[in-house]
């Protein structure tokens, strides 16, 4: 038995005016000090207790007598990029990049969505704590864009200073029809792999090979074997993405330099995947770099996005109580992707398993909406968010204990 769900939220015009504020307001990864402030004054509002976790993590545990412990994920960080919707509430926001480049920010990915969901959901839950026991802890989580937020909440104690949780929820806003829901049993998104390598020769003039080497034509060669571990290494039915996505060197056509600095993006699945591309990224780049009797490539790493797992047995339960809450044609199970997401360390870190699901934000007749990441994505207001407020009450509500 579960407890029964409402249908509405009971009061819009207070979650519309969060999702304006949010979405006017947009801050950088990690550096999301108004919106902690923002959160953490609603939370007081609403009388929940709440800390500070990872910087600018929040994170409010509303303790509803015995039964189960379940933590629900919101990220909240904005991209750089110059907000192109023309809403009437779009960002004219500005921040500063790690290194000191001053950019345009928007909540281009949604996250703002997320936030004023749980928020409501929050709200929603207090609001009728009869049906209900068990304790509900509530992660608002910087820094996912960078992939350090999650990273941060944990090593700065998450787990230690709230209730340890049986299950962990997320959820993502995505241009879909809003109203819609997607999950995924087994695997969600993939795991990614950023990294910087520097491939080293000898400077020399453009006429004079024979003094030098030429780190052009090695970063050649490496950049074509990388393609061959996915086509020529891996088992065809392990998906991969190796993408090399910058490559420069040099300054001028009659110098050959002395070094080419590129960097990768790799997509995976399977941790042993995973594993396996890795170790032959650092193979072929050693192997070419000795074959172009070139000084030991480096190579480090940028960040590193775990993998985002649906617990199948978590994922089933999730799942039917979306459909009795949004309708079973609303609801509909999903192939994994190939973005990534940090949002399942908060589970893996304590080895509990973790629900994530997408949902729709966009009218299904305008077209093909723009994908999240475009200056253009501007997920309508409703039915968007009484559904992300829904489907996170819905969810929570078929783990907490139900009162007769
Ligand atoms: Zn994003
Ligand atoms: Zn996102």
């Amino acid at each position: 038995m579960t407890v029964e769900t409402t249908s509405a939220v009971t009061d819009p015009e207070r979650m519309h005016r969060i999702y304006r504020h949010l979405h006017t307001h947009p801050e950088l990864s990690m550096q999301e000090h108004a919106t902690a402030d923002f959160i953490a004054a609603e939370l007081d509002d609403l009388g929940i207790e709440n800390f500070r976790c990872g910087g600018t993590g929040v994170v409010g545990v509303i303790r509803n007598g015995p039964g189960p412990v379940v933590a629900f994920r919101a990220d909240t960080d904005g991209l750089p990029i110059a907000e192109d919707t023309g809403l009437d509430y779009a960002s004219t926001a500005t921040g500063t990049l790690e290194d000191g480049t001053e950019v345009p920010v928007m909540h281009g990915c949604g996250h703002d969505t997320h936030v004023t969901s749980l928020l409501t959901a929050a709200r929603e839950l207090l609001g009728r704590t009869g049906d209900w026991s068990g304790t509900l802890v509530l992660v608002f989580q910087p820094g996912e864009e960078t992939a350090a937020g999650a990273r941060a909440m944990v090593d700065d104690g998450l787990w230690d200073r709230a209730p340890r949780p049986e299950v962990v929820l997320g959820q993502h806003v995505m241009p879909a029809r809003a109203g819609s829901v997607t999950l995924s049993h087994g695997t969600a998104m993939a795991m990614a792999d950023a990294l910087r390598v520097t491939l080293y020769g000898r400077q020399s003039h453009g006429s004079q090979p024979q003094s030098a080497i030429d780190p052009i034509v090695l970063g050649a060669h490496v950049i074509a074997r990388l393609q061959t571990i996915v086509s020529r290494e891996l088992d065809p039915r392990s998906p991969a993405v190796i993408t090399c996505g910058t490559f420069h060197a040099g300054l001028k056509e009659n110098i050959i330099p002395d070094r080419a600095v590129f960097t990768l993006n790799i997509r995976t699945f399977e941790q042993d995947v995973r594993e396996q591309v890795l170790a032959a990224v650092r193979r072929v780049i050693a192997a070419e770099a000795a074959a172009s009797n070139a000084p030991e490539p480096l190579v480090e790493e940028i960040y590193t996005f775990p993998r985002c797992y649906n617990d199948p047995d978590a994922a089933a339960r999730v799942e039917s109580a979306l459909r009795a809450e949004l309708g079973a044609d609303n609801v509909s199970v999903g192939e994994p992707v190939m973005g990534s997401e940090d949002f399942g360390h908060l589970a893996d870190s304590i080895g509990v398993p973790a629900v994530y699901w997408m949902f729709g934000g966009f009218a299904p007749d305008t077209g093909e909406p723009p994908v999240n990441h475009s200056p253009f994505f501007a997920p309508l207001i409703e039915p968007t968010l009484t559904t992300g407020t829904r489907a996170a009450v819905a969810a929570i509500l078929t783990y907490l204990t139900p009162n007769p």
